[in-house]
C-alpha cells in the first residue's frame, strides 16, 4: 500500500519540522514555499557573501524537547550559545543591562537551522499556493490537487488568503492581527561603536532592537541589524527602502556613530509577530486541513518548532503511522 500523502505549505521552521516528523514516520511529504529558499522568518541577507540575520535576532530554549534539538544543532556546529545579557536603552538613554535566558545564535545564520532539516526533505521553493479547500472523502485540495492532509505553516494572515473563512481552519485564522517590523542592516567599514552584543530599545519612536551581527555570529564583522517599531514599519509599508535614512540616523544617534555606513539594506516583515497568543499548539481539522507556526503559542522560534513537531506527531498518528 502506498503511504499517505501530505502537503506542507511553508518552509519555515514550523513547516520543515512538521514535515521531518511526518517523513520520519513513513508519510510521503512535499513542502511548498513561495520564497526562493527555505527559512521563512529565520532569514539571512547576504552582502559580499556574508550572511546577516535579518529575521529572528536569536532564540531561547525553555522546554526539554526543544533543548534536545538545540543540542543536535550545537553538535553539528549550526548553533552556539551567544549571551544571557543584553543592553537596554530607554529612549536614547542607556539603562542597566538586562540578564535573562541564554540567547542562542547561528555562526552561519539562523536560516541554516531550517536548511539543515530541509535538505532531507522534498522541498519545492518558488511555488506559491493559492487555495486550500476541503475535498471529497476528507481529502483536502491544494490548488485543486487532492492529498491526505495539508499543513499551512505560516502567519495567520498569509494562511487566511488561502482558506475559505467558512471552514474551521479559515475561521481560526480570520481577523487575527499581526504586527510589522522593518529590519535595517548596516555595513560599516570598521567598528565605529562601543562594544555591544544587542540591546532592547524601549520607548523609542523608530527602533525596538539593535544587534551587532558580527558579535552574534562570532566573526566580528562590523555589521549592525536594527529592528523598527511597528509604527515606523506601518509608516513605510509602501516604500520600506525609504526607511533606511531615518533608521540609520536613529541607530547612529543611539550608538554615537559619526561615520557613514558603506551599505544598508531594509527588509519588510509585514507579519513579524502576532498581536495575541493562543493556548493550543496547532489546529488539526477533520477535513484534513491543519495549521501550525509561531501564531500557536507565544511568538518565538521555540514555539514554531514545537508547533510543527507536535502537529507532525498528531497527524502521523491520525494517518496510522
Ligand atoms: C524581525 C523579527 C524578529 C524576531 N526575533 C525573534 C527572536 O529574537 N527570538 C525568537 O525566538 N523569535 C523571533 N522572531 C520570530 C521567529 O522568527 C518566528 O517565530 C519563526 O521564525 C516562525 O516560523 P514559522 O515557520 O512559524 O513561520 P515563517 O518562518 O514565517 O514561515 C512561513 C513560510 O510560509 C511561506 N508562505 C507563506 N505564504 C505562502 C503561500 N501562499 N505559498 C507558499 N508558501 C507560503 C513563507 O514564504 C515562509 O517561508 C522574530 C521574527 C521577526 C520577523
Amino acid at each position: 500500500m502506498s503511504p499517505p500523502r501530505v502537503t506542507v505549505v511553508g518552509a519555515g521552521i514550523a513547516g520543515v519540522t512538521c514535515a521531518a516528523v511526518l517523513a520520519g514516520r513513513g508519510v510521503a511529504v512535499t513542502v511548498l514555499d513561495r520564497a526562493r529558499g527555505a527559512g521563512g522568518r529565520l532569514a539571512t541577507h547576504r552582502h559580499a557573501g556574508r550572511p546577516a540575520d535579518i529575521g529572528a535576532a536569536y532564540f531561547t530554549v525553555s522546554g526539554a524537547d526543544f533543548a534536545g534539538q538545540v543540542r543536535r544543532w550545537q553538535a553539528a556546529g549550526l548553533a552556539r550559545e551567544w549571551t544571557d545579557t543584553l543592553g537596554v536603552f530607554s529612549g536614547v538613554d542607556r539603562a542597566p543591562d538586562s540578564r535573562g535566558p541564554m540567547r542562542w545564535a547561528a555562526p552561519g545564520g539562523l536560516r541554516g537551522l531550517v536548511a539543515d532539516a530541509a535538505a532531507e526533505l522534498t522541498v519545492r521553493t518558488g511555488h506559491p499556493v493559492r487555495s486550500v479547500r476541503p475535498g471529497p472523502g476528507g481529502r483536502p485540495l491544494v490548488d485543486g490537487e487532492p492529498c491526505d492532509a495539508v499543513v499551512l505553516a505560516m502567519p495567520d494572515p498569509q494562511a487566511a488568503r488561502l482558506l475559505d473563512p467558512a471552514t474551521p481552519a479559515g475561521a481560526a485564522v480570520t481577523g487575527r492581527a499581526w504586527n510589522p517590523v522593518l529590519a535595517l542592516t548596516l555595513g560599516h567599514p570598521r567598528h565605529a561603536w562601543a562594544p555591544l552584543r544587542a540591546a532592547f530599545v524601549n520607548d523609542h519612536p523608530e527602533l525596538s532592537l539593535v544587534a551587532d551581527d558580527g558579535d552574534r555570529r562570532g566573526d566580528g564583522a562590523p555589521v549592525l541589524v536594527a529592528h523598527s517599531t511597528g509604527d515606523l514599519a506601518r509608516r513605510f509599508d509602501a516604500d520600506p527602502a525609504a526607511a533606511a535614512g531615518p533608521m540609520t540616523a536613529a541607530v547612529h544617534r543611539l550608538l554615537g556613530i559619526d561615520s557613514d555606513p558603506e551599505w544598508t539594506h531594509v527588509h519588510r516583515w509585514r507579519f513579524a509577530a502576532p498581536a495575541g497568543s493562543r493556548d493550543e499548539p496547532f489546529h488539526l481539522g477533520t477535513d484534513g486541513i491543519a495549521l501550525a507556526g509561531d501564531g500557536w503559542g507565544r511568538s518565538r522560534v521555540e514555539t514554531a518548532w514545537l508547533s510543527g513537531d507536535r502537529l507532525g506527531r498528531e497527524l502521523a498518528g491520525r494517518l496510522g503511522h
